[in-house]
């Protein structure tokens, strides 16, 4: 069934499920009672061996102590190993240019400590306006620490991408005419690739190439798009990127995150890098030695033993995406998020639109509805009906058909409930 041949009824939607070749893995989810789950752009589901793989490491945690680094089913001290290879799979990038550690904001920062490397000439950061807040505050802090030390004025250092005036989104030709204009002056280009409150992806290798051929350092926060959509990182050739596990990757609430290095910068010893006993040379890691000798992959980047209990979760996850494949994922979340627009294109109201770019290779898995109501009151009633999904401040509710656990059947439902909710003002009019 291909976008453009929705139809509307339930029937549809059941046909569309019987169809659908990753349907099985619905039910490696646990969900919650009676609910119709639509915000996995914030906290993904409980994949169902999640507890298994925690509670095998409690046991072996019991019954082996401290022998458990060497003699657990799955041993602690190369745990995170477990993960290289799905997490490369899962971005497109090489196994060396791949480590999960940390969260997300403190990798920002790790891998800013790296490339961005400002001067008084170069040292501004291109973000987007109205990126995630910790984005923001994580950039500005970075300008104003250097900027300190280097004498260039921080306030002046982080530029901004704005829509257009009366739009929602960037236009393409405006985030490239940005990075030719103002290049000389960029430092580094850190965007998102799925921005999280419009659900607008932006062309990676476009932006890639464009900051390379101004001699600016580009890396992204794929926070919205690990996951999410199809990536080729070491193809795409970003310096860096940094994502969080428990959106779209359902490693469970504020749960290890995964970055990237590209493989040129991986074996680099003049980069400038805050260490620590974790990304020394694993031969000699126990000689407990006084001088750091860099692993020569991304893992150089680790500062600590790693949370083994996160790690365990994190894995379960993994083995479903690995199961399903990135690229299977993307093609039913194109066309169940298709199927979304559509339902809500039939609705029976003007009382909102879908900001999202119409274009697929636009946008990942959510549609931001941009509602003329208060959105809250509106979120709240979603929920009575049964409905979890988010709102954003100041009228915008997010919508996540995520493909790995929900079904046609599901956005069927939700799309029934939210048009059905503006009927009353409808028929006021
Ligand atoms: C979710 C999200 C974060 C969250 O940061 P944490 O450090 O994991 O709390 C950061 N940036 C973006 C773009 C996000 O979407």
């Amino acid at each position: 069934m291909s976008v453009g041949r929705y139809q509307q009824g339930e029937a549809f939607a059941r046909t569309m499920d019987d169809a659908d070749p990753l349907a099985r893995f619905r039910g490696e989810f646990l969900f919650p009672k009676d609910v119709i789950y639509l915000c996995g752009n914030s906290l993904g589901l409980q994949p169902r061996k999640v507890g298994q793989y925690i509670a095998e490491e409690l046991e072996d945690w019991r019954n082996f102590a401290v022998e458990g680094h060497v003699k657990a089913r799955h041993p602690w001290t190369p745990y995170h190993e477990n993960l290289t290879p799905s997490t490369a799979r899962l971005v497109g990038a090489l196994p060396h240019e791949v480590v999960t550690m940390n969260s997300l904001t403190v990798n920002l920062h790790l891998l800013m400590v790296s490339f961005y490397r400002p001067t008084r000439e170069r040292y501004r950061i291109l973000i987007e306006a109205g990126a995630f807040p910790t984005d923001q505050y994580a950039v500005t802090s970075q300008a104003r620490f250097h900027g300190n030390l280097q004498g260039f004025n921080a306030d002046d250092a982080i530029l901004e991408l704005k829509p257009r005036e009366g739009e929602d989104t960037l236009r393409a030709e405006d985030i490239l005419s940005t990075i030719e204009r103002e290049g000389k002056s960029i430092a580094l280009i850190l965007l998102g690739n799925v921005n999280y409150l419009t659900g607008q992806a932006f062309d990676m290798k476009a932006i890639t190439e464009a900051g390379h051929r101004q001699g600016c350092v580009v890396g992204f926060d794929l926070a919205h798009g690990a996951g999410n959509l199809e990536l080729a990182l070491h193809d795409l050739g970003a310096d860096f990127a940094a994502w969080c596990n428990y959106k779209y990757i359902n490693a469970g609430p504020g749960a290890i995150a995964s970055c990237f290095v590209h493989e040129r910068h991986v074996r680099d010893q003049n980069l400038p890098k805050f260490t620590g006993w974790w990304g020394h040379n694993k031969a000699t890691r126990f000689k407990m030695g006084p001088v750091f000798e860099a692993i020569p992959t991304a893992e150089s980047w680790q500062l600590s033993n790693p949370p083994i209990f996160q790690l365990a979760a994190l894995r379960a996850s993994m083995e479903l995406f690995d199961a399903a494949g990135m690229s299977a994922l993307r093609k039913k979340s194109v066309l169940l998020t298709g199927y979304l627009e559509f339902l809500l294109s039939q609705g029976p109201s003007h009382d909102f639109t879908i900001i999202t770019p119409k274009d697929p290779s636009e946008r990942g898995c959510h549609l931001s509805i941009k509602v003329n109501a208060d959105g809250k009151a509106l979120l709240v009633k979603l929920r009575e009906a049964g409905v979890v999904g988010d709102f954003r401040e100041p009228n915008i509710i997010r919508i996540t058909p995520a493909p790995l656990y929900n079904s046609f059947t599901d956005v069927f439902r939700f799309a029934q409930i939210f048009t059905n909710l503006f009927r009353p003002v409808d028929s006021r009019l």
